[in-house]
């Protein structure tokens, strides 16, 4: 049993429309390290979420017609909540996810900041007055809440990515139906319970647990009364929510994988390129969707920041040790991929220079391979997992190229020292974020979010607010005497 200060933030039933409601079918939910079940969650139907939608419709006016500083004063109170039961939420994103506890409370607070954000941002969804184009008329754009949102989160960040949506959705107006992703139900209960303590009113937000994501997904896109769908997870699924939800002309917000370039030119700081690349790559045991995917370095330092790299990596603590710092893998699908990735490099030729192998449990030895090309899986597929795969490069024209060789556009790194070099690589670089000299970008103060099929919409910043607001124009004829 997990030892929280409060034991209540463990909820184990569906949050629908205010009310805590048990299902007779359950959710084991499992320790990646150990195995075993550590809850059962109730398992919600599709039904549940066109009833949880039928009370979210409802209660979505009454939510709007309040003033923005009344939900801005809701947002704090769950933010300043979310703060101080932060190691309890810390613990059971631990338990259920398995990524080490330290990195857990960076997640919650990396969460509440964005809570924090759209408390200030909900009164300041301007509307605007046009200078008309006619003497006798005045014009005026209204931005109101888009309505019902459905949300749909994966398990790699199982408190950020749903913080994420519900606060600039709430913060605009909008009500919420959230389905979590299927094996991390826990942290976005808990974070249902902490939003009921601050006064959220009943049917403005539903959480479901489901193990049928199809049928949820289906309900989201064809149900009338809700009128966005905001997902965060694989390229693949966002093409198939995409697809559905054409029948509707439903608003999307895609936040999808990604295959991000990482690229060491030979004026970098090597030192600090190789801990940025550590950062990058191996956080969360390379399970986000930024980390890097592919690192290029120049020829000229390749083989330094190869043996620096190498001698950093076998100092990672691994394994089924209480200090882990490279948590385990989500799933035996997720170690698969990454044994076939392994697999296929070295069968076209990479070295393989520490790693390659799977400890115990879920556990996968961080791992460096060199002498990759665009022949390789892992030039054009997402890891998701703790492989540092190195490529050589020679011209800034030719790393440009292989950087921009995929049909992702989300993260991208860059280490240099030239200040007009890296102006040309912002620039240059099909990706909807670029990291210079630093390895981790992300912040509730800027824009998330990709290009190409990586995405749609933006999370964070005051554009993430535009994903949850439609324009509205009115055109005033006046007596102009
Ligand atoms: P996933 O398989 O796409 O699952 C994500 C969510 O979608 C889960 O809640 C899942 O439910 C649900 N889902 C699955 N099939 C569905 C369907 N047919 N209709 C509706 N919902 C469906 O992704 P994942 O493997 O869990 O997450 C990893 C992926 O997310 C990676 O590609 C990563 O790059 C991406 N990601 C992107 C961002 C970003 O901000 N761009 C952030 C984090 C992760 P179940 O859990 O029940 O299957």
């Amino acid at each position: 049993m997990l030892q929280l200060q409060d034991p209540s933030l463990l909820e184990t039933r569906a949050f629908i429309g205010g009310a805590w409601i048990a299902r007779d079918t359950q959710i084991d939910v499992r320790n990646p390290v150990s195995g075993r079940v550590i809850a059962q969650v109730s398992d919600c139907a599709a039904a549940d979420a066109t009833l949880a939608i039928d009370l979210a419709y409802a209660a979505q006016p009454v939510w709007a017609a309040l003033t923005a500083g009344e939900r801005a004063d809701f947002l704090r109170r769950w933010h300043d909540l979310v703060v101080q039961n932060a190691d309890d939420l810390a613990l059971i994103l631990t338990a259920e996810m398995g990524k080490p506890l330290a990195e857990a409370r960076s997640e919650i607070l990396y969460g509440a900041g964005y809570i924090a954000w759209y408390a200030e941002e909900a009164r300041r969804i301007y509307g605007e007055i046009l200078p008309p184009h006619r003497s006798d008329m005045r014009l005026l754009v209204l931005r109101q809440p888009v309505g019902v949102v459905g949300a749909i989160t994966p398990w790699n960040f199982p408190n950020a990515m749903i913080a994420r949506k519900l606060a600039p959705a709430l913060a605009a107006g909008c009500a919420v139906v959230a389905k979590p992703a299927a094996e991390t139900p826990l942290s976005s209960l808990a974070l249902g319970m902490l939003a009921m303590r601050a006064g959220l009113p009943a049917g403005v937000l539903s959480i479901l647990p489901s193990t049928d994501a199809q049928g949820i997904g289906q309900e989201f896109c064809q149900n009338p009364k809700l009128r966005k769908i905001s997902f965060t997870g694989s390229t693949n699924v966002g093409r198939i929510l995409m697809a559905q939800a054409a029948g509707q002309i439903k608003k999307l917000s895609l936040e999808l994988g990604g295959n991000a370039p990482f690229i060491v030119f030979d004026d970098a700081d090597l030192d600090a390129a190789v801990q940025g690349c550590i950062q990058s790559k191996f956080r969360n045991a390379g399970q986000t969707c930024v980390c890097t995917n592919r690192i290029y370095v120049q020829d000229s330092i390749h083989d330094a920041f190869v043996n620096k790299l190498v001698t950093a990596v076998k100092k990672l603590r691994t394994g089924d040790v209480p200090d882990y710092e490279i948590g385990p893998l989500i799933s035996e699908a997720a170690i698969a991929k990454v044994q076939a990735h392994v697999a296929d490099a070295c069968a076209k030729g990479a070295q393989l220079r520490c790693g390659g192998t799977r400890l115990e449990g879920q556990f996968f030895a961080p791992t460096v391979l060199t002498e990759m090309t665009g022949l390789m899986d892992m030039s054009s597929q997402e890891s998701f997992g703790p492989l540092a795969a190195v490529f050589r490069f020679s011209t800034e024209k030719e790393v440009v190229a292989a950087s921009n060789d995929t049909e992702f556009g989300l993260a991208s790194y860059v280490y240099t020292k030239d200040m007009n070099r890296i102006w040309r690589m912002m620039e240059a670089l099909e990706h909807g974020m670029v990291g210079v000299n630093t390895g981790l970008i992300s912040t509730e103060v800027a824009p998330f979010g990709g290009i190409k099929q990586s995405g749609l919409g933006r999370e964070g910043s005051r554009h993430g607010i535009e994903d949850y607001v439609d324009l509205k124009y009115a055109c005033m004829r006046i007596d102009p005497q």
